[in-house]
């Protein structure tokens, strides 16, 4: 299993070794990373599927864990009829939603609005200079379970390109 933090951190419960500690420090790993990435490796040893999954990020919401995976492995940590993402729900009181990081941005975009449907990406001027507007249609406002800030917060980190996100 890759992670955020190396296999000797994912092994051990207690404090992180000096290169992954460094990383915290600069906020490149998040309390969040290691706290999932500790619960993955453990239920990898009961869950075979993850033992090959590769997962990039884990972001905290108000109302859900966002879980960043490589593409291809969201299903990995999915699990069978959802069964490993039910079990980090349990241990962290929260739901999960897992996403695979695309080198298409809009398949990132689709996975962390899902079910809602992005109706356009267009690009729009502001002061602060050109950026992109998703658009997803407004019967869905209200209905993701994350909020517009939470979303573009998340897209940002996990694309690198500031996506507004309008609900027309
Ligand atoms: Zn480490």
């Amino acid at each position: 299993m890759k992670a955020p933090i190396c296999n000797v951190c994912l092994k051990s419960s207690d404090e992180l070794c000096s290169m992954c500690e460094d990383k915290h420090e600069s906020g490149e790993i998040s309390d969040t990373d290691i706290k999932i990435s500790r619960i993955l490796y453990e239920l990898s040893q009961e869950y075979t599927s993850l033992q090959d999954s590769d997962v990039k990020k884990a972001f905290d919401t108000e109302k859900v864990i966002v879980i960043v995976t490589e593409e291809g492995d969201g299903a990995k940590v999915v699990g069978r009829s959802g069964e490993i993402v039910k079990e980090i729900a349990d241990q962290v009181g929260k739901s999960i939603r897992v996403i695979e990081k695309s080198g298409e941005d809009l398949e990132t975009i689709k996975g962390l609005l899902s079910p809602a449907e992005v109706e356009s990406v267009n690009t729009v001027f502001t002061p602060e200079g050109q950026t992109k507007k998703i658009v997803v249609d407004n019967e869905y406002e209200g209905k993701i379970n994350i909020s517009i800030d939470e979303f573009e917060e998340i897209i940002e980190e996990v694309t690198g390109t500031h996506y507004m996100l309008a609900f027309e």
